[in-house]
Order: C-alpha cells, then sequence, then structure tokens
C-alpha cells in the first residue's frame, strides 16, 4: 500500500499517455506550442513496466489523459496492455472526444471502461474560439459513439471561462435533462502557458451553480452528498443525469486527495497544482531495478504535498496543463 505522511492512501494514477494535442484550447496551452519528441516520452513497454509496479503498490484505478491520449500512435494495443494488467480496478480516459468517432468501440474492446469527455459549449463558434479550431460536430459524434461503445456512464467535463462561455453553462447543465450523462463544471486553475488568462477569467462553481438554478430552479443533492472523485453532485428535478461541480480552487478537496500523476515525460506529479516531481524516467533508462524503482516510488508518495496553495498565490508554473496530465 502506498501511504503519504499524512495518512492518505495514494491508489489513482492519472496517467498522462502523450503531451501533444489536436485541438489548443485557450485555458490549456498558448497557440505555438510546442511539444516534446517521442524519445523523451515513455515508451509502451515503459508505461506497462510502471503499471505492473504501480499495482504492486495497491494501485487499482488508472485514467487516461493527456494532452489528448487518442493522439498517440498505437493507442488501442497500449490500452489493452495496461487494462490487462493484474490488479487494474478501473480504467477510464478523459479526452477531447475528437476522433472517438473511430476510436470509441476499440478502445471499449481493449478494456477502457469510461470516458470523460471535453465540451465546454453547445455553440459551434465559441467551441471554435475556445478549442482555437475545433468542430464541435466531430465531439458530438464521439458522445455518440462512446455510448453506443458503452464507455459509460459517460461523463462531460466542462471548464468555465469569462468573457467564452459562462452563459453557456445552462444549456450545457440541459444535457442532463435527457441523457444519463454526468456534467461536470470545473473551475479554472492557474498554470503556465495561459496564465493571465486563467487568473483573471474565472468563474466559480458557485456562480456556475446560481445561473444553472436560475434557469431551472433549485438543484437536489444527489449521490447521497458524497463527493464523486473530487465533484459535488447535484441533479436538475426529474432528469435522468446528474450535475457536478469541480471547485478545485475555490473549495480544495486536498484533505481527501487519493491521487498522483504521471507525465508523458516519465515523472511521478504528486500535486497537480504544485512544482514537485520525481524522475521515474532517468532511473528507469539507466538500469535500476524493480526494488529501486519502487523506493523511489514510495518515498515520493510518502512525501505528496499536503494540498495546494492557490490561496497564498503559489501557482505552479514549470509545466503547462497538457504536460502535467489533468
Ligand atoms: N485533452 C483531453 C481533454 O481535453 O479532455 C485530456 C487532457 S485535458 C488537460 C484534461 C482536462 O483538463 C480537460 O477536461 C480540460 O478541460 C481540463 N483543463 C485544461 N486546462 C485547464 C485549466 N487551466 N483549468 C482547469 N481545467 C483545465
Ligand atoms: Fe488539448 Fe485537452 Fe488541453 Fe484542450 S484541454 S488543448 S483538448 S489537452
Amino acid at each position: 500500500m502506498a501511504i503519504d505522511r499524512f495518512g492518505r492512501n495514494i491508489h489513482y494514477l492519472r496517467i498522462s499517455l502523450t503531451d501533444h494535442c489536436n485541438l489548443r484550447c485557450v485555458y490549456c496551452m498558448p497557440e505555438d506550442m510546442t511539444f516534446r519528441p517521442n524519445a523523451e516520452l515513455l515508451q509502451d513497454d515503459e508505461i506497462l513496466l510502471l503499471m505492473r509496479l504501480f499495482t504492486q503498490l495497491g494501485f487499482d484505478k488508472f485514467r487516461l489523459t493527456g494532452g489528448e491520449p487518442t493522439v498517440r500512435a498505437h493507442v488501442v494495443d497500449l490500452v489493452r496492455g495496461i487494462a490487462s494488467t493484474p490488479g487494474v480496478r478501473s480504467l477510464s480516459m478523459t479526452t477531447n472526444g475528437v476522433l472517438l468517432s473511430r476510436l470509441a468501440r476499440p478502445l471499449a474492446e481493449a478494456g477502457l471502461q469510461r470516458v470523460n469527455i471535453s465540451l465546454d459549449t453547445l455553440d459551434p463558434e465559441k467551441f471554435r474560439r475556445l478549442t482555437r479550431w475545433g468542430k464541435i460536430e466531430d465531439v458530438l459524434q464521439g458522445i455518440q459513439a462512446a455510448e453506443e461503445a458503452g464507455l459509460t456512464p459517460i461523463k462531460i467535463n466542462a471548464v468555465v471561462v469569462r468573457g467564452y462561455n459562462e452563459p453557456d453553462v445552462v444549456d450545457i447543465a440541459a444535457l442532463t435533462v435527457d441523457h444519463p450523462w454526468q456534467v461536470r463544471f470545473i473551475e479554472m486553475m492557474p498554470f503556465a502557458g495561459a496564465t493571465d488568462l486563467q487568473l483573471n477569467q474565472g468563474v466559480t462553481a458557485q456562480e456556475v451553480m446560481s445561473r444553472i438554478e436560475a434557469a431551472f430552479g433549485p438543484l437536489e443533492v444527489a449521490n447521497d452528498g458524497k463527493l464523486d472523485g473530487e465533484a459535488r453532485i447535484f441533479r436538475i428535478p426529474g432528469a435522468r443525469g446528474e450535475v457536478g461541480f469541480i471547485s478545485t480552487v475555490s473549495e480544495p478537496f486536498c484533505a481527501s486527495c487519493t491521487r498522483a500523476r504521471l507525465t508523458a515525460d516519465g515523472r511521478l506529479r504528486l500535486c497537480l497544482l504544485r512544482e514537485g516531481e520525481v524522475d521515474l524516467l532517468t532511473p528507469l533508462r539507466s538500469g535500476a531495478t524493480i526494488q529501486e524503482l519502487r523506493e523511489i516510488i514510495l518515498e515520493g508518495i510518502w512525501y505528496k504535498p499536503w494540498g495546494h496553495a492557490l490561496s497564498e498565490g503559489v501557482i505552479p508554473l514549470n509545466r503547462v496543463m497538457s504536460e502535467i496530465g489533468g
């Protein structure tokens, strides 16, 4: 079991399969973003070796992310290898959905269980502005393909950016009336690459909730008032799906954090919003034994930071969001 010095059992790993992406969301990366060469990224066999190590340490919940995980070469084969690692209980992916219309079924057949798909607006023109060049039809077709492939329950992630999509939260929440989806509104977090926008155009979960309640009336508490991951869950009265709020900035949930992140270039990142990382790639490539790697991971986890310090103005600036794996 991997325990940190505050007694938290860390058993959830988010793996960034690549820092590359086929979109350029304004809140995530600059338009002229450059990506790492393939040789600097963890190779398939390295990811699978680390998977075996993490599962032996008690990790049982995994999320594949990026960058855009679906643009990784041979992603279906890699997912098959990850899914068949003994000890994997939960395997999901966070994706922009652009490539899902052709990948949803093969990914499901390879062992992927669920997807979270990012969609910040239902307006094609605003979608293009937010993603800089995305076509919303691709994502809508991707959602449909994911549902048909059984990658359910579908979760939709929406980041809310003032001046871009704050009125659109009502239409996005309305999706849950007829669809059994969970729509989750995420407070924008600050990183390198888009820091000005992230710091100045954020919208709190409270404001998003007020806008939705102004349209639909008071939301009902769902999930018995328990967090689902990091989201507080509600329901529009009579709706099939749920509405969640991820208020990392205004109401952090660090005390109950059970997660660690593996960056695409092989660093173990213990807190999304702290710069500290433990290099696994170098020891892996310089012949460290399994026992040595195990000790490096366990020591890193032991020193996982208590939480972020955004309220004290401490902002992680060593990477953009897509490099860490959101
Ligand atoms: N490309 C995939 C996608 O967009 O779903 C996976 C990677 S993306 C970095 C993971 C999640 O982080 C997405 O839901 C995205 O909307 C969110 N995200 C990106 N930048 C963010 C920021 N600055 N603050 C909060 N969430 C952010
Ligand atoms: Fe790409 Fe996802 Fe970042 Fe958008 S949020 S630029 S889709 S990695």
